[in-house]
């Protein structure tokens, strides 16, 4: 593994630093040294060593790194070594995750770090009896795991307070705001104290991802792992210059007729709606050899997708970014990077699910002049190019254009356009009398007036009753 630290965006902090290679650097509390001896932990990973220091300082951050990389203590060791013995009813650290078992599997590795220390932890989700959580509340807890659902009845239900947090942890943000959790964690933002740290981790990095981070908290620090724990050499990678969407759908399905060499196929686009365009464009020639994933499809769905690619029944399997995680798909011969990512580890994500188990793998790049960018971005964080191949001539450029390509129409040279502030002139001819009238109000009301000489409206028919009884 390489850790790579870097700002998302010029809104971002950068920090500079190198990281932490053993845990007698963290100077952390005897209690939790055992507990880490207990464990079998020798070394710290690559996202324990950079979070450390940056969660203890208690600025924001947010960590890019998948699980499996131990990124659940790499938040927990600097909250627990930070987080004083207390008597306090009300919760400090709040820890937001996507799933029950989650959750769960939170609740219990805190367990196990926290084993020689005296720290109350409590973890709340959805479909259970409320009341039994209520209770367990209200006994007092010094860190609590939950679900956002659940967590926003039981403050609205003002079992649980949250003017204590301190720290706030969300973990999984890319799977939560996939899950359609954006609305109720800007909810629960609006409840917590201003005065805060917050703690992100995520494994891939999305648009939406950064929307929140740049419109609720500033300064945040991003650390990323890179998974270059793949072998890169295991993998082929090329790329084509396409110029559109349907240009590179023109590609993929010339490129697919070698069902020999791309006999597993795994497409991957960068949000729900391309991944049914795609999917709709390759049908015509692939029905029975594709499927597709995505967040809006039944889970039902979606795992009898995977289960049919992974059998081989199905050839090409379309997905976005965040649906693809956690899948362990063997003997992939091709991932396909239909569109560019714009962040970089998404890529080594991506390419890294090919070439596994010392097996050869090939990947693929399409880019279009707008995602040459994000190529290179690529290209610097692996520090190597990326071949490109020849656009193969007899794949028909298309001229389609889909609603994102479409030119924004901007009527800059307009004569008629008027321009916000700019005052009229005056006409050059004379009014006509039509054009001379005013505007005076419902002509209706105007001849009433003038035939009954006081305002009358149409329906008002209890006024007409209240002036014949006087
Ligand atoms: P996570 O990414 O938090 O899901 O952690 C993945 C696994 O790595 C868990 O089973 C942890 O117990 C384990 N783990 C976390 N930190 C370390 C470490 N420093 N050394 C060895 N194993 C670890």
């Amino acid at each position: 593994m390489e850790t790579v630290v870097k700002p998302i965006m010029h809104s971002f902090a950068k920090i500079i630093q190198s990281p932490m290679q053993s845990f007698d650097e963290f100077n952390i509390s005897d209690q939790l040294r055992y507990a880490i001896d207990d464990l079998g932990y020798t070394t710290p990973t690559p996202i324990q060593s950079r979070a450390f220091p940056i969660v203890m300082s208690g600025k924001d951050v947010v960590g890019i790194a998948q699980t499996g990389t131990g990124k659940t203590f790499a938040y927990m060791l600097p909250i627990l070594q930070t987080l004083k013995f207390s008597k306090e009813k009300h919760p400090r650290v709040l820890i937001i995750v996507p799933t029950r078992e989650l959750v769960v599997q939170a609740v219990e590795e805190i367990e196990k770090f926290s084993k020689y220390l005296s720290v109350r932890a409590i973890g709340v989700y959805g479909g259970t009896n409320i009341n039994v959580q209520k209770a367990a509340v209200a006994e007092g807890q010094d860190i609590v795991v939950a679900t956002p659902g659940r967590l926003y009845d039981l403050v609205l239900s003002r079992a649980l307070s949250l003017k204590q947090i301190k720290k706030l942890v969300i973990d999984e943000v890319d799977v939560m705001l996939d899950l359609g959790f954006r609305f109720q964690l800007t909810n629960i933002f609006d409840l917590l104290p201003k005065n805060r740290q917050n703690i992100m981790f995520s494994a891939t990095m999305t648009n939406d991802i950064e929307e929140l981070i740049n419109s609720f908290f500033t300064g945040t620090i991003k650390i990323s792992v890179a998974l270059s724990g793949t072998p890169l050499e295991n993998i082929e990678q090329n790329s084509y210059q396409v110029t559109n969407f349907y240009t590179k759908a023109n590609l993929l399905i010339h490129l697919l007729k070698n069902t020999e060499a791309f006999n597993k196929v795994l497409v991957f686009v960068s949000n729900k709606k391309s991944a049914d365009r795609l999917f709709e464009t390759l049908q015509e020639q692939y029905n029975d050899e594709i499927c597709v994933i995505h967040s809006n499809k039944t889970q039902n769905y979606r795992l009898r997708s995977i289960r049919q690619f992974d059998e081989g029944k199905n050839r090409i399997l379309v997905t976005t970014d965040v649906m693809a995680r956690g899948l362990d798909l063997v003997e992939i011969s091709h991932v396909v990077n239909f569109d560019t990512p714009r962040y970089p580890e998404n890529y080594m994500h991506r390419i890294g699910r090919t070439g596994r188990a010392e097996k050869k793998g090939k990947s693929l790049l399409f880019f279009t002049d707008k995602e040459l960018y994000y190529k290179t971005s690529i290209e610097s964080l692996m520090k190597m190019e990326i071949p490109q191949l020849e656009f193969p001539e007899e794949v028909e450029l298309s001229k389609r254009l889909t609603p994102d390509e479409q030119p924004v129409i901007k009527e800059r040279d307009n004569p008629h356009k008027q321009v916000q502030g700019e005052e009229r002139g005056e006409s050059f001819h004379e009014k006509s009398d039509k054009n001379l009238r005013t505007n005076q109000g419902g002509a209706y009301q105007r001849i009433i007036k003038a035939k009954y000489k006081k305002p009358k409206t149409r329906g008002d028919k209890n006024y007409n009753k209240r002036n014949k009884k006087k």
